[in-house]
């Protein structure tokens, strides 16, 4: 019997350890986040929470996507080749009569 007990205390342990150490980990990647990185001084909203700022930097990183007026494939807008008013994702697609 104590040695089940002994078995239970000791896999306590290891759980409180462990989420002990998953919420340092935690805390330390969240002060990390709200430090501005040295490229960009002016952080827009400084009271907002850790999950709403994570959105936000996916959106701003996030490129805007223009489907291809032969293919219908969605493609980078930057790498976007216009032709007759419309936008291709490749020289030759833009040659090519449009479907
Ligand atoms: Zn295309």
């Amino acid at each position: 019997m104590s040695r089940i007990i002994f078995w239970l205390g000791l896999v306590f342990l290891v759980i409180f350890a462990v989420r002990s150490k998953i919420r340092a980990a935690q805390k330390r990647h969240q002060q990390q986040f709200r430090q501005p990185p040295p490229q960009q001084p002016a952080q827009p909203q400084p009271q907002q929470t850790y999950k709403a700022r994570a959105a936000t930097q996916a959106a701003n990183d996030a490129e805007v996507m223009l489907q291809c007026a032969h293919c219908g494939v969605f493609y980078p807008a930057s790498e976007t080749v216009q032709a007759n008013g419309r936008d291709y994702c490749s020289a030759a697609h833009a040659a090519l009569p449009s479907a």
